[in-house]
């Protein structure tokens, strides 16, 4: 398995209305971090805070200049904010493989019980401990 190569496709596939935050982290960005919770309207993020609509993309993705291979890679703004859904990402290897994800390689897709025991070790910091 790969490193994150930021190709952006989950953040721009789940940020259109697949992407939730919690209720405590949606009051700790209501304290300590308006920016951010400008975009939730009623529990719902990434809502548009003009229209209350929601946005077709996240907000805080950004596209980099492309890398030395000239492939445009992405960013969080909020990266250390970013919404628990996004940490957790990618939980299965079905769900890689479903949004193509570029960590997969070759051999993960001949052995997906192994790969998805190396995604869970390569995750085990980001994951809640009951999970
Ligand atoms: S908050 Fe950050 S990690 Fe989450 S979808 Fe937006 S850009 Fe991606
Ligand atoms: S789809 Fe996979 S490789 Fe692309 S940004 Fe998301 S986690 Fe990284």
């Amino acid at each position: 398995m790969k490193s994150c190569t930021q190709c952006g496709k989950c953040c721009t596939k789940y940020s259109d209305g697949g992407l939730a935050a919690s209720q405590s982290e949606i009051e700790l960005w209501d304290i300590f971090r308006p920016d951010i919770y400008q975009y939730v309207r009623n529990g719902d993020i990434w809502i548009d805070p003009a229209t209350g609509n929601p946005l077709k993309r996240c907000p805080w993705l950004r596209a980099a200049p492309a890398n030395q291979t000239g492939k445009t890679i992405f960013t969080c703004d909020i990266y250390d904010d970013r919404p628990d859904d996004c940490k957790h990402y990618p939980v299965t290897i079905e769900q890689m493989i479903n949004d193509d994800c570029e960590m997969l390689e070759e051999k993960d897709l001949k052995t997906p019980k192994q790969a998805q025991k190396t995604l869970d070790k390569l995750m085990f910091d980001s994951r809640p401990p009951f999970e």
